[in-house]
C-alpha cells in the first residue's frame, strides 16, 4: 500500500526544519502513523487549517519512500472539534487521552485493533465535546482507554481461580485484575485494596454506550478506588507521568495521586 487514504485523528505536532512539520495520526487502517507535512509552515495554503490538534481528517499520505518518513499529501477537515477548544478541563482531558494514545497505540497495527483504537478516540472526543468532565468522566474514559489498546482489566472474576469475589478483594496491578480473598494471601506491593461494588460500577462503564457514562452511579468510596486503581494501572502500563497530567488534575480541581498516598 504504497499511497494510504484514510479518514484520522491528529494527536500531535510538532515543528521541524524551518518550513515542516511532523504530524503523529491515528488511523483506523494501520493504527499511528507518523508523516512529515512538507512546507506546513511556510505556505498556510498547503494544509489550511487542517493540521491542529483533535482535528478528525481524511488525508492521502505517500508511503513510497523506504527509509523515510511517510509524506503527508493532502489533508481535508471533516470534524474540527471546535467544543473541546473552549473549555479546560474538555481540552485537557481530550489532550491526556490522545497523549496516551499517541503513546501507548501501536504503529502498524492489524485492521481490527486500529478499527477499535480509532472507534475509541472519535467515541471519547464526541462524548467530551458535549460533557462536563468531572473525575467520573476521566477514570472511566481512561479506562475505556485501556480496553482499546487491548489491556482490559479483570474485573469481575479472580485471576487466580476465576471465581467471583466478594466483599473486599484485592487488585493485583501486575496481573491486570482482580484477586479473591482466598487468594489474596499476604497483601504484596503490587496489589490494592477494592471494594467489589466498586469493580461492578468500573465493569459497567467498560459495558455502557458512550452517552450513558455520565449516568454512572459512583459514591464518594468508589471513585476514591477506581481513581487509585486507575492510576496505578496506568503507571504500570505507560511507566512515567505524560506531560499532560497535571495540567488534567489542575483542570478537574484535584491534586494528583501519587504511589506513596496509596
Ligand atoms: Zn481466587
Amino acid at each position: 500500500m504504497d499511497r494510504l487514504v484514510s479518514e484520522v485523528i491528529l494527536m500531535r505536532a510538532v515543528d521541524f526544519g524551518e518550513s515542516d512539520r511532523i504530524v503523529h495520526l491515528l488511523s483506523p487502517e494501520v493504527g499511528r502513523l507518523t508523516v512529515i507535512a512538507k512546507g506546513a509552515r511556510r505556505s498556510i495554503k498547503r494544509f489550511p487549517g487542517t493540521l491542529d490538534l483533535f482535528n478528525h481528517l481524511r488525508v492521502a499520505v505517500n508511503r513510497r519512500r523506504p527509509g523515510s518518513m511517510a509524506m503527508l499529501e493532502q489533508a481535508t477537515l471533516l470534524e474540527p472539534f471546535l467544543g473541546l477548544r473552549v473549555q479546560s478541563a474538555r481540552y485537557a482531558l481530550a489532550s491526556y487521552l490522545l497523549e496516551l494514545m499517541d503513546r501507548m497505540a501501536p504503529e502498524g497495527a492489524a485492521r481490527p485493533d486500529a478499527q477499535r483504537l480509532f472507534g475509541f478516540v472519535l467515541s471519547a472526543l464526541r462524548t467530551l465535546e458535549g460533557a462536563t468532565p468531572n473525575a467520573r468522566l476521566r477514570v472511566l474514559l481512561e479506562l475505556r482507554a485501556f480496553d482499546a489498546l487491548g489491556l482490559r482489566p479483570e474485573l469481575a472474576r479472580c485471576v487466580r481461580c476465576g471465581e467471583r469475589p466478594q466483599g473486599r478483594v484485592a487488585f493485583h496491578v501486575a496481573d491486570g485484575g482482580v484477586i479473591c480473598g482466598a487468594h489474596a494471601g499476604e497483601r504484596s506491593e503490587g496489589t490494592l485494596p477494592v471494594h467489589v461494588g466498586t469493580l461492578k460500577v468500573l465493569q459497567q462503564g467498560l459495558e455502557y454506550d458512550y452517552s450513558r457514562l455520565g449516568r454512572l452511579a459512583f459514591g464518594p468510596q468508589a471513585l476514591a478506588e477506581a481513581r487509585q486503581l486507575l492510576f496505578r494501572f496506568q503507571r504500570f502500563h505507560v511507566g512515567i507521568e505524560l506531560r499532560s497530567e497535571r495540567f488534567l488534575d489542575e483542570s478537574l480541581g484535584w491534586a494528583g495521586l501519587t504511589p506513596e498516598s496509596t
